[in-house]
């Protein structure tokens, strides 16, 4: 059987999951992806008894095929031993007719810190001697705190994180501007999310540059289009399905549906990954904010990004390009890479492209896909609360609006909400939902909401306002590769 990973754009790539890791994404400008994933099925049977970490075993053992037991034991335990603040990682908590799955209680209270806690664990088991890694990732806001938190300070791997100058919320700013350690760098960008992103692929795809860099020193990606990211986010599909078994909600083998609010498509792309290799999903009912390139390419398989970009309530999601997706148009075109290279082609030339009837109907047979508007956003975090004294965070009541959307067609399957922060670091927009009257200044706000909604504050949320900023750069887009070429100097060649 197939032990490897291949291109997006081109089959005759053959890479093993660590350098897969190391790279990041291929050459060609493609995505690694696993090929003839049905393969991989999983014993549901064997999981009913196992916790989070021994679930995460299973599925990566699967998935990462040439790392030793060993290895990922031992990541797993590093990477989710401590950091997160209950020892169910990733709980199930039942509200009104559906469950939310909440995927931030992690270090830096969003679903981020599941891939992230335990990409640089894993990059550990990559790295040759001699070898030395910056990590470059573009962020709309929780990626970069997540990935600084996971990969500070370790050994003979920096990391340079960019984000759009007043793209992000005062909490996320603030964390980052506060991140310690004696390898990170953070920088803001005059420019949008997909400015940053199309400007960390340049740098990657720039050969010359990498040969400046020098022979012991290669750059790698800490965004879901690694591997190493999106892989450890199979795993609360398994683990959050196995909790229903527990609970009694549903039976081992029963259908459930997934709502997952949407930018990069890598946190949806992992359920379906879970689907895949044996995970009983009716459907993904996939949810964008007001940036709803996707919303329309389900209406007529045209994937237009000439729109106008909006920053909304829930910028994480403020994206145009999902990147990921392109993993989708793998499986769904049955791994023909070289139509997936010419939609690429087209979108790299026009900012669009068309799918074919077949490729669509076959992506509908799996997801749903929906969007919500500022209002909206609000409006479903206000009744919420109202009805079910359960508080959400914008990104959350994106699924939510569209979940109850994708609910009027009639399927009554058992649905599973994806909840991707804690309501506190969206504190302005949150408090405006359920508050009469909102403190201007947001650390104000966010101590309101406590003692209104009585939901405890995440410590590193809370703290932030304390911690001194020690980052504060602002650059062009076109400063980015020099900023980088400056860091991994410091870092590395001029420490003695
Ligand atoms: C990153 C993020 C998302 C979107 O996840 P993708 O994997 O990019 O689709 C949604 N909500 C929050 C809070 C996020 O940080």
């Amino acid at each position: 059987m197939n032990k490897n990973y291949t291109s997006t754009r081109d089959k005759q790539i053959n890479i093993s999951a660590k350098d897969a890791i190391k790279k990041g994404f291929a050459d060609d400008g493609g995505l690694f992806v696993y090929p003839e994933l049905n393969q991989l099925k999983v014993d549901l049977d064997q999981l009913k008894d196992l916790n989070y970490q021994q679930i995460a075993s299973i599925i990566l053992s699967k998935l990462l095929p040439d790392f030793s037991k060993e290895e990922i034991d031992s990541s797993i335990d590093q990477a989710y031993s401590n950091s997160f603040d209950t020892t169910d990682i990733t709980p199930v908590v039942p509200v009104n007719n559906f469950f939310v799955l909440e995927l931030f209680h992690g270090p830096t209270s969003a679903f981020k810190d599941v891939g992230l806690q335990m990409l640089p664990q894993l990059m550990k088991h990559v790295l040759g001697p001699d070898n030395k890694v910056m990590i470059l990732t573009a962020t709309s806001g929780d990626t970069g705190k997540a990935a600084l938190e996971g990969f500070k300070n370790l050994d003979n791997m920096g990391i340079t994180v960019f984000y759009p100058h007043n793209g992000v919320s005062k909490v996320q700013q603030l964390q980052m501007e506060t991140t310690n350690g004696s390898n990170t760098e953070i920088t803001a960008i005059r420019g949008n999310f997909d400015d940053a992103q199309s400007n960390v692929k340049k740098i990657f795809n720039d050969e010359k540059f990498e040969k400046e860099l020098g022979p012991k020193v290669s750059l790698s990606s800490a965004n879901s289009i690694n591997i190493g990211r999106l892989i450890p986010q199979v795993v609360y599909y398994f683990d959050s399905y196995i909790q229903l078994v527990k609970k009694g909600s549903i039976k081992l083998g029963d259908k459930v549906n997934f709502t997952v609010p949407t930018g990069n498509f890598g946190d949806v792309l992992a359920g379906y990954y879970a689907k895949q290799m044996g995970l009983p999903v009716n459907k993904f009912i996939v949810a964008s904010n007001e940036n709803n390139v996707l919303t329309k390419f389900f209406q007529n398989g045209v994937y237009d990004r000439n729109m106008p970009f909006f920053q909304t309530v829930a910028p994480s999601m403020d994206i145009q390009i999902s990147s990921n997706f392109e993993r989708l148009l793998y499986y769904k075109s049955n791994e023909d890479t070289d139509y997936v290279n010419q939609l690429m082609a087209d979108l790299e030339k026009d900012g669009r492209y068309q799918v074919s009837d077949e490729v669509l109907q076959s992506i509908k047979e799996d997801f749903y896909c929906g969007y919500a508007t500022d209002k909206q956003i609000e409006e479903s975090i206000s009744e919420v609360y109202k009805q079910d004294n359960y508080l959400m965070d914008p990104h959350t009541a994106v699924g939510y609006k569209v979940m109850r959307d994708y609910q009027k067609l009639d399927d009554d399957t058992p649905t599973v909400l994806l909840s991707t922060a804690s309501p506190y670091k969206f504190v302005r927009v949150v408090a405006q939902s359920i508050l009469d009257a909102v403190p201007n200044d947001d650390l104000n706000a966010m101590q309101k909401l406590n003692d209104v909604t009585k939901l405890p504050i995440p410590k590193n949320l809370a703290n932030v306002w304390n911690l001194p900023v020690l980052h504060e750069d602002v650059i062009d887009t076109d400063q980015m590769e020099s900023y980088v070429k400056s860091k991994v100097e410091d870092q590395f060649y001029d420490k003695n």
